[in-house]
């Protein structure tokens, strides 16, 4: 689950690979890609088996049936057997990140290796070539999805093999070899330049995508979880993992213990600052990413806690009742002191595995006035049957 860990996560982006300098932010934004970056593999390289099978044609028109000939015919078909495999590969594994890297990094490496191989048995034709190897640049920044330092790792040592063999092969001699190779290098900045501008948007918005799903599930006072998120996803995603793994599922409905006099004696501010005080309270002690936090009426908060029992939950409970009570909240040089009660529900669904239909809020909740009734600044727990 998502925590205020999260919501403070660094969104910058590192300036030269063009990445999220999070790792987690950086695996998210690439799982949320993932289906984009695969479609984007699929079609560039078919597109580029292509291109290399259809050139076969002018390796027979201009060198007619000879040993050479059949070597680039084999060259081209090795990188299309080659593009053929990842295809392969990514329908076997298309949830995996490092597969889909690899494939992309496996198929820019054949292709750039088969090129330099025709331009080797085509010697005579360096100039041509160089307009070639000004595309292959390009497509290996910008059309082939994969990340930004492979690719200019992979463009900028075909680069420099390219000017070596148009130097010692293809006789590129003179003025012509500092030209060929200041426009190839020049190829290869543009083309670094429009890929990060790529990296960098894309990012960007989904930064933005993010921001914004976090202010709709969130409430603006405490950072918790709100009530709408709870209904809309999370009770039933934890509900339904803890029947399908058949786990304990343990949830706390807690209340502010006579708050409204915490309003009349300290006004609204020290009100909003002591449910901010609890609020943090109860995210600290909790589990980043495992529990969750929601803000479930004025002074009303509810957690969920996966893979918890009973035991557990009322030992958490416990903990945060004492936390609390001993804690005063500093507002205005005043101190507040507050408590609250806790009503605690647990199911067990390696037991019971069809308790889904249990309302286990509801359970809490009549719990949390058990608490109340007995004294408040106490907690109420109990095994749902
Ligand atoms: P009990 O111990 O039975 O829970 O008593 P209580 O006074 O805490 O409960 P009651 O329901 O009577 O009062 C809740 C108060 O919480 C009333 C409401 O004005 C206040 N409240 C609700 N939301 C907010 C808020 O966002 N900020 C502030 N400052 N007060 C709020
Ligand atoms: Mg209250
Ligand atoms: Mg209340």
């Amino acid at each position: 689950m998502q925590s205020n860990a999260v919501q403070s996560r660094t969104i910058k982006v590192a300036p030269l690979r063009c990445e999220f300098r999070d790792g987690a932010t950086e695996n998210d934004f690439l799982e949320h890609q993932l289906a984009m970056t695969q479609d984007q593999l699929r079609v560039t390289f078919l597109f580029c088996a292509l291109f290399y099978l259809c050139f076969a044609l002018t390796d027979l028109l201009w060198l007619g049936y000879e040993l050479k000939t059949g070597l680039l015919v084999g060259v081209r078909i090795a990188v299309a057997v080659t593009v053929l495999a990842s295809l392969a590969l990514l329908k076997h594994r298309p949830d995996s990140i490092p597969v889909t890297r690899l494939v992309a990094s496996v198929v820019e490496i054949v292709g750039a290796v088969g090129f330099l191989l025709i331009a080797g048995l085509r010697p005579m034709e360096f100039s041509l070539h160089a307009i070639s190897m000004s595309v292959v640049v390009i497509v290996l920044y910008i059309y082939i999805p994969n990340r930004l330092i492979y690719a200019a790792a992979i463009a900028a040592a075909t680069t420099a093999l390219f000017i070596g063999m148009a130097w010692r092969l293809g006789g590129v001699v003179g003025i012509q070899l500092p030209t060929m190779a200041a426009l190839l290098i020049l190829t290869n900045l543009f083309s670094y330049v429009a890929a990060r501008r790529y990296q960098i948007l894309w990012r960007e918005e989904y930064s933005a995508q993010m921001v914004l799903k976090n202010l709709s599930v969130r409430d603006p006072l405490t950072g918790c979880y709100n009530r709408r998120h709870l209904h809309q996803q999370l009770l039933e995603t934890e509900i339904s993992r803890a029947q399908r793994y058949r786990l304990s599922l343990t949830v706390i409905m807690c209340d502010l213990d006579h708050f409204k006099a915490v309003n009349d004696n300290h006004g609204h501010y020290g009100g909003d600052t002591v449910l901010q005080h609890f609020a943090a309270l109860l995210q600290s002690m909790t589990r980043d990413n495992v529990d969750s936090v929601v803000r479930y009426g004025g002074e009303e908060f509810l957690l969920i806690l996966p893979e918890t029992d009973l035991a557990g939950g009322a030992l958490l409970a416990e903990r945060l009742r004492q936390s609390l009570a001993a804690t005063p909240v500093e507002h205005d040089k005043q101190r507040i002191a507050v408590t609250a009660s806790f009503g605690v529900a647990s199911v067990d669904f390696a037991v019971q595995p069809q308790a889904a239909h249990i309302n286990m809020i509801a359970a809490a909740d009549d719990l949390l006035y058990a608490a109340k009734n007995s004294g408040r600044n106490r907690v109420c727990a109990q095994q749902l049957v």
